[in-house]
């Protein structure tokens, strides 16, 4: 099973750019930032212009919080104390299936995954899930694996180390 995250150990503060996502995430609603005038997504919200068409007036999207795994890092040296009984776990780029634009943009989001990190590979189906904290007012997202694909590409430690075990 997935270890948890001690959340006792993380403090999130959400500042004027991110207190409407953290609002968001506390109502299971994932957001990305939208331009109200050329209508670009983007994630993270921490600028608050379109990168497309410089317009100052933007809004958020509420994904469905499907998407497909991108790339991915298997964490196994925790530099944050919430994560030292975590490890090993993974952090997916995940391209989210409703942000699509035209012109082949696609927002990628980061999370945390729920899954063991041998489950892990590029190409799979994930959704979000929500994760309640010590804080009531912070709900974190992570994301689940939903399916398996084939052709997708996992990073088999084993096979890179020439059949070496995690710890030699
Ligand atoms: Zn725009």
């Amino acid at each position: 099973m997935p270890k948890t995250i001690d959340y006792s150990k993380l403090r999130i503060i959400p500042d004027f750019d991110t207190q409407e996502w953290w609002e968001g995430t506390r109502q299971h609603k994932y957001l990305v930032r939208r331009c109200n005038q050329c209508g670009h997504k983007w994630f993270p919200p921490l600028f608050p212009a379109c990168g497309k068409c410089a317009s100052m007036d933007i809004g958020w999207f509420e994904t469905a919080g499907k998407g497909v795994i991108h790339s991915y890092v298997v964490v196994t040296q925790p530099i944050v104390g919430a994560f030292i009984g975590t490890v090993p776990y993974v952090v997916a780029v995940i391209e989210l299936d409703d942000c699509k634009e035209a012109d082949g943009t696609v927002t990628r989001v980061a999370g945390v995954l729920t899954d063991e990190d041998s489950e892990a590979a590029i190409g799979l189906p994930v959704e979000v899930i929500y994760e309640a904290t010590n804080d009531p007012k912070i709900v974190m997202p992570r994301w689940r694996i939903t399916g398996r694909v084939a052709g997708a590409w996992n990073f088999d430690e084993h096979e890179a180390r020439g059949g070496g075990s995690r710890n030699s």
